[in-house]
């Protein structure tokens, strides 16, 4: 069969509200033109994120039906334990409510003032977490990484000899290595079994902790069984456990390969950082069995674990974007190729030339998609990694536009749906005109700055 179909049936469905042109553009007007703004019943289709909004299966929403509320020690804990455990052999697992918790804590002991963490590129609430702790995230993704249309195979790969030369410059300055699998910001590439494997030796040799950022390891894992040699007939629970037995410690978004709705974990082999990770989890998180979430969460993700390592699953996932992907590539949108593993990735700094990055062209296509559409879209681009520490303003390494697939919720008409948007859109990309912030914050300004359309 060369149709792959969606390995799953509906048993629970959700109404779409359909608005109108006109509607979208009144609604998107008083959102400050920020999609964050807009309330999801007025989208049709919501691509802002895969995080944490995906359909759970009816075994996880049984599963919540066993937790165990226990303030201290519930058997839901130690079942997430396990579950964790089974994939990523650590010492300590520390559950928290999000990723961005884990990040934090990691950071309370990691980060500070005139630190220097590198990466292959922090996704923006790590880079936001270094940066609030007073240290400094940087990217050294290989330069196929940013080069929309090479098909290298695993463009997220950490640059090795940039690594290197970081390490040797910045010394003791540098508390730890990080990489990203797959690398979310960089455009959900994925990261090599061999490059996880160097960068984890040269952090070894460094004498630096090693922490992998696994929100997509089910994703990355399926690539390197797809892609690299030698991996092809091993099953996704090896290539995984082999991905993390190289590093001393991870932070996770459950919402995204835990299959939930909600929760995250940062996990430690070291028992001092640990200890420390702990007691800053209990003062802001919770206990060390719960940490944030409630004991029906941690079971749903228990569940969720033992479900995104499928192979039948991951194959589908995989090429719901590969088939968006090929779509938009004929009719001539540049896209960025290969596909990646959670979203398709647009080049609006290639689609709309007119438009320069310090207007944000990922702004204003973002915008019209959802005016034509009523897609929602994410820019990932110079709004998003535009404004510099000094407060001054440059263009991001790449002007992206992010359609974020969420998991098991959207079918094969809605992708085609999407496409014909696209088609609608490409008769007036031409007239579109940028935009302006004209309010922001200073951290993850992104997130609810407002902006003004340019005339
Ligand atoms: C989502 C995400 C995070 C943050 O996780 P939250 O659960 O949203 O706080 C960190 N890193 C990557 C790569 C992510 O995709």
């Amino acid at each position: 069969m060369n149709t792959i179909i969606e390995p799953f049936r509906i048993k629970s469905v959700e109404p779409i509200r359909v608005t109108t042109q006109r509607e979208r553009q009144k609604l998107i007007k008083s959102a400050h033109y920020n999609l964050f703004g807009l309330r999801s019943d007025d989208v049709i289709i919501d691509l802002l994120t895969d995080s944490g909004t995906g359909a759970m299966s009816s075994a996880q929403w049984a599963a919540i039906l066993n937790g165990d509320e226990s303030y201290a020690g519930s058997p839901s804990f130690y079942r997430f334990e396990a579950a964790v455990k089974n994939l990523m052999p650590f010492v300590h697992i520390i559950p928290t409510h999000q990723g961005r918790a884990a990040e934090a804590i990691l950071m309370s002991i990691y980060g500070g003032n005139g630190k220097n963490i590198p990466s292959n590129t922090h996704f923006d609430t790590t880079r936001g977490n270094i940066e609030a702790s007073g240290a400094h995230g940087h990217d050294l993704v290989i330069a196929e990484g940013h080069i929309p249309d090479n098909l290298h195979p695993f463009k997220g790969n950490m640059d090795i000899k940039r690594l290197d030369a970081f390490l040797q410059k910045y010394g003791n300055s540098v508390p730890c290595v990080m990489t990203t699998i797959t690398n979310n910001a960089g455009g959900g590439q994925p990261v090599s079994l061999e490059n996880i494997r160097q960068t984890a030796a040269l952090a070894k040799q460094y004498g630096k902790p090693f922490i992998i950022d696994g929100c997509r390891f089910a994703e990355n894992a399926w690539f390197i069984k797809e892609r690299e040699a030698g991996q092809g007939s091993r099953c996704i629970e090896d290539i995984v456990r082999d991905c993390f037995a190289v590093a001393d410690g991870m932070t996770m978004s459950a919402k995204k390969d835990g299959l939930g709705n909600i929760g995250g974990w940062l996990a430690l082999n070291n028992d001092d950082d640990a200890e420390l990770a702990r007691n800053h989890l209990i003062r802001t998180e919770g206990f060390p069995t719960y940490g944030g979430l409630a004991g029906r969460d941690l079971d749903a993700l228990a569940q969720g674990l033992a479900e995104v390592v499928d192979e039948d699953y991951l194959r589908y996932r995989i090429q719901v974007n590969q088939y968006i992907v090929d779509r938009l590539d004929s009719i001539g949108v540049p896209v960025i190729k290969p596909a990646g593993g959670h979203a398709v990735f647009i080049d609006a700094r290639a689609w709309l030339p007119h438009v320069p990055s310090l207007a944000y062209p990922g702004q204003a296509l973002a915008v019209a998609l959802y005016e034509i559409g009523g897609i929602r879209a994410c820019e990932i681009g110079t709004v998003m990694f535009g404004k510099q520490p000094d407060g001054s303003e440059a263009a991001a390494a790449m002007d992206l536009v992010r359609l974020a697939i969420p998991r098991r919720t959207y079918t094969q008409s809605h992708a085609d749906y999407l496409i014909e948007v696209f088609e609608e859109l490409a008769k007036v990309k031409d007239t579109l005109l940028g935009y302006r912030i004209v309010k922001q914050s200073k951290l993850m300004r992104h997130f609810t700055c407002e902006f003004e359309p340019l005339i």
